[in-house]
């Protein structure tokens, strides 16, 4: 079990991806999982603040994280969500409703399902410290602030969105405030976790350097 934790456009899907495929590791995108949750909660008209009604909806509500010609999808009750859930107001929508207990243990027994056979990279914000504390092997990736947002500024441009690199400074640094400062599971590094700044550093450089950690951690893997 790899954990990988951090901040809003650190390169964590980046680098979870391909370890993934590296060590033939299933691929678990936590986040994607709120994502699915807020989407659900956008389309019914429900007002993020409102515990009891994500409460009535979560029983009622199935996300499976499903791999399609090699690709990470995500099925919400039976429907492919993927493209849809990647967008500044599920952003948004999704740190909102992940500060609900409810709605987060509900998802913690479900991402501790997916991993409970172990051969998992997993990727969110609580990983290393809450959903799998056990873990092998913990990253905190962690870069600056402009830098994330210029990552995920160029990601949305390149899915067609219409927002400025201002703007989506604005949203991360909004939504990584409330995932640092919320009461439950708040985003922060696990005591035994690994922090590597990946500023200045390109996305093989990040694999590499975690690659190496692995190796030297888990002599299974060489
Ligand atoms: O990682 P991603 O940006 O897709 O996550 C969307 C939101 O879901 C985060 O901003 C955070 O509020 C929430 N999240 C969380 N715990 C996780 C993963 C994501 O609270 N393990």
């Amino acid at each position: 079990m790899i954990a990988i934790d951090g901040p809003a456009g650190a390169g964590k899907s980046t680098l979870a991806k391909r370890l993934a495929k590296e060590l033939g590791y299933i691929y678990l995108d936590t986040g994607a999982m709120y994502r699915a949750l807020a989407w659900k909660a956008i389309v019914e008209g429900v007002d993020p603040g409102d515990e009891g009604e994500l409460k009535r909806i979560l029983p009622l509500t199935r996300i499976e994280l499903i791999e399609c010609d090699g690709e990470p999808r995500v099925l919400l009750d039976g429907e492919d969500v993927t493209s849809r859930i990647r967008t500044p107001q599920v952003s948004q929508m999704a740190s909102r409703i992940s500060t609900f207990k409810t709605v987060r243990d509900r998802m913690v027994e479900l991402q501790r399902a997916m991993g409970s056979r172990g051969g998992v990279v997993a990727e969110g914000r609580d990983i290393g410290t809450v959903v799998f504390p056990g873990a092998d092997v913990k990253i905190y990736l962690d870069a600056s602030p402009e830098e994330r947002a210029r990552r995920r500024f160029v990601e949305l441009k390149g899915l067609g969105k219409q927002v400025t690199l201002e703007e989506t400074l604005a949203e991360m640094n909004e939504r990584d405030r409330r995932d640092q400062e919320r009461a439950v599971a708040p985003l922060r590094k696990a005591e035994d976790a690994l922090v590597i700044d990946s500023s200045s550093l390109s996305a093989e450089a990040v694999v590499e350097r975690v690659m190496r950690v692995i190796k030297s951690t888990m002599p299974a893997i060489q």
